[in-house]
């Protein structure tokens, strides 16, 4: 690998890099490989776009007051025989111009952050060819900033942050922490940050700028001499160029002179001027990234190779794959329809993978039609309870024919409820139509996948979906042969009548259940015999339950008169007086007791025949059984 045809092997591992950074550009995102690179990180103004443009020999960046820097720059330098910038994201377009460098910098960063100078990681890709380069791959970051500057976003810093360390933590990453010289070092935000991801200093670069802007008398001879904050790559110190010199378009070679000139002159420095400024910086970078590629490189190269092995893989099954041959055909469809098998259980029975946090599924859909929809038709189908009570009324009048009062509620009660079954048809049917309409719809979601092969996804939803309707006829058949079973005999002795209920609740003496507390009928009536003796018969509102009779004042129910439990009970009808229009029924205690103080009989009126007929109903519902003699 690192025998190039240059016959440099440094040189070349760091172009080989380069390459190998141009065939994942050009394979997408599917590459996961970070290449080594050297991430620039330091304060605001700690001299970092400064240190970059020494490098290249070139005034290439934007500068400015405020964030400049808001998109990472990577920045490849090629040592060629010409120079000339390229954009990553317009390859082809040769840049000799390096004002027009600086100006397509700041377009791209504004192309994708807006004018609204906000950040982005989303990095520029740069690369400058030159005789005055030595290889070098380094990434320019946006500075640490302490302060919101005008109307940045008060997140910024921290956005910086992320930013950053989303680069320097990425083990082949080489940090080289920019510190201005005349700032206090130990609160070096560049240090600080490196030593985070790098606690034992073993890959960051410390790179101190401004030394010629400390007081006088002051040096930095110890950082630089690698004992105060001691890092395994150790410090480099260098002289850019001053605001002044910008301004005065100082050129960088001129720079570079003066910059040696300090060096040398400086008595702190003079004994180590050859391992400070920057080309030695430059050359300390190239190598150190180069020995740090050779370092990575076999860990890379077994990646890559795992990478190169998966995709031989793939791409040996479609080698083999002759659209011909009938068997490959075959295997293909079979694999499909597997698939398509598998998700649409998955779907219905539900799963733990992939779960779908957008909509539900099928299954949960079709849980909802019995649990929720179900229901609600069933309470729907009662409410119509008036029509309800005219029905029974009829029905009770039409078992009697040409007879009158002798009572046969038995007979009427299985009418009623018979036409009560056969009502549950509707609801149990329009359940199976939903049920089979979340089938199909999850057929078709299933079939996606096949979208690639319209007539297989055409012919799969066709005859899975026929499949379907054939059981949806069967299943209507079963559901109604059930509800024909129901009504064709009525087992009234079952625990789920709340006659046979209330009548095992008054044997076991069991405690109040749901059941006790339904309320079967409300509504007024007049207590008979009790109010003639108090001047006057009176009207009450009347809750009937399985459990007790209560009366009220009136309909608000708020006070409460009297409530009569159930036991023991039964109801008998009431001779009509010729003095009163109001039919009358009774209730009384089969134990010989009294019913209510000091009453044996309750007597109830109301004004027509259809009322008591349905309250009297309603009692047998409630387990209030009549009594064939009637009460003179
Ligand atoms: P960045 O914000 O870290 O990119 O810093 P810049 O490279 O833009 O430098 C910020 C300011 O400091 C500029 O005005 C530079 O001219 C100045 N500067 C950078 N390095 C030095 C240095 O070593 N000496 C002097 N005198 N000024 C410097
Ligand atoms: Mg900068």
């Amino acid at each position: 690998v690192g025998k190039r045809e240059n016959g440099c092997g440094m040189e070349g591992l760091i172009e080989l890099v380069n390459r190998l950074q141009d065939a994942f550009a050009a394979l997408g995102q599917s590459c996961l490989l970070e290449l080594p690179q050297i991430a620039v990180v330091g304060g605001q103004s700690a001299g970092k776009s400064s240190v970059l443009e020494n490098c290249v020999s070139r005034d290439f960046l934007p500068r400015g007051s405020g964030i400049v820097t808001r998109r990472p720059l990577v920045l490849q330098l090629v040592t060629a025989k010409t120079e000339y910038g390229e954009f990553l994201h317009c390859k082809g377009r040769k840049f000799t111009d390096f004002d027009e460098v600086r100006q397509e910098i700041e377009a791209e960063t504004d192309r994708v952050t807006g004018l609204n100078k906000g950040i982005s990681s989303i990095p520029i890709n740069l690369r400058v060819y030159s005789p005055h380069v030595l290889s070098l791959t380094l990434v320019d970051l946006p500075g640490i900033t302490k302060v919101p500057v005008g109307d940045q976003p008060p997140d910024i810093e921290q956005q910086i942050r992320d930013m950053i360390m989303q680069f320097i933590s990425r083990e082949n990453c080489l940090i080289l922490a920019v510190t201005p010289a005349n700032t206090d070092l130990a609160n070096s935000d560049a240090l600080k940050l490196a030593k985070e991801v790098d606690p034992q200093g073993l890959r960051t670069i410390g790179v101190i700028t401004k030394l010629d802007l400390m007081d006088e008398g002051t040096d930095a001879t110890e950082i630089l001499e690698n004992k105060l904050l001691p890092l395994r790559r150790g410090y480099i110190g260098v002289v850019n160029r001053s605001q002044k010199d910008i301004d005065g378009k100082k050129d960088i070679k001129a720079a570079m002179l003066a910059e040696r000139k300090f060096f040398l002159s400086h008595p702190a420095y003079r004994h180590m001027a050859d391992r400070m400024g920057t080309p030695y910086l430059q050359k300390v970078l190239n190598q150190q990234l180069t020995n740090h590629i050779r370092d990575t490189l076999p860990t890379f190269r077994s990646k890559l190779q795992s990478q190169l092995l998966s995709i031989e893989h793939e791409v040996e099954a479609y080698k083999n794959f002759k659209p011909e041959d009938p068997t490959r055909k075959t295997k293909a469809l079979l694999q499909m329809v597997q698939q398509f098998s598998v998700d649409f259980e998955k779907r219905i029975e539900g799963s733990g993978d992939q779960v779908d946090t957008l909509e539900l599924s099928g299954g949960a859909k079709i849980n909802r039609i019995f649990h929720e929809r179900f229901p609600f038709e069933l309470v729907k189908m009662e409410f119509n309870e008036k029509e309800l009570r005219r029905e029974i009324s009829y029905a009770i009048k039409n078992i009697h024919g040409i007879r009158t009062g002798l009572f046969t509620p038995d007979m009427a009660f299985e009418a009623i409820v018979k036409k009560q079954i056969v009502k549950l048809k509707g609801p149990c049917l329009k359940s199976v139509d939903l049920v089979m309409q979340e089938l199909i719809n999850t057929v078709k979601k299933c079939t996606k996948k096949l979208a690639t092969y319209p007539r297989l996804c055409e012919e799969t939803e066709r005859i899975v979906a026929g499949h379907i309707r054939d059981r949806e006829e069967k299943t209507k058949e079963q559901v109604l042969l059930l509800i024909d079973i129901q009504v064709s005999y009525i087992n009234t002795n079952h625990e789920d009548f709340i006659g046979f209920a209330n009548a095992q609740q008054r044997s076991s003496q069991v405690n109040k259940s749901a059941v006790g507390n339904q309320v079967i009928r409300k509504g007024w009536l007049t207590i008979n015999n009790i109010g003639i003796m108090k001047g006057g018969s009176k009207e009450y509102w009347f809750v009937l339950t399985a459990e007790s009779l209560s009366w009220y004042k009136d309909d608000e129910e708020k006070e409460k008169k009297y409530m009569l439990p159930l036991d023991n009970l039964k109801v008998r009808d009431v001779e009509k007086s010729f003095m009163s229009s109001k039919h009358i029924f009774a209730l009384f205690n089969t134990e010989q007791r009294n019913v209510y103080k000091d009453y044996r009989f309750l007597e109830l009126a109301c004004d027509a025949q259809e009322e008591m007929d349905s309250w009297k109903a309603s009692l047998l519902r409630a387990g209030v059984y009549p009594d064939k003699s009637s009460v003179s």
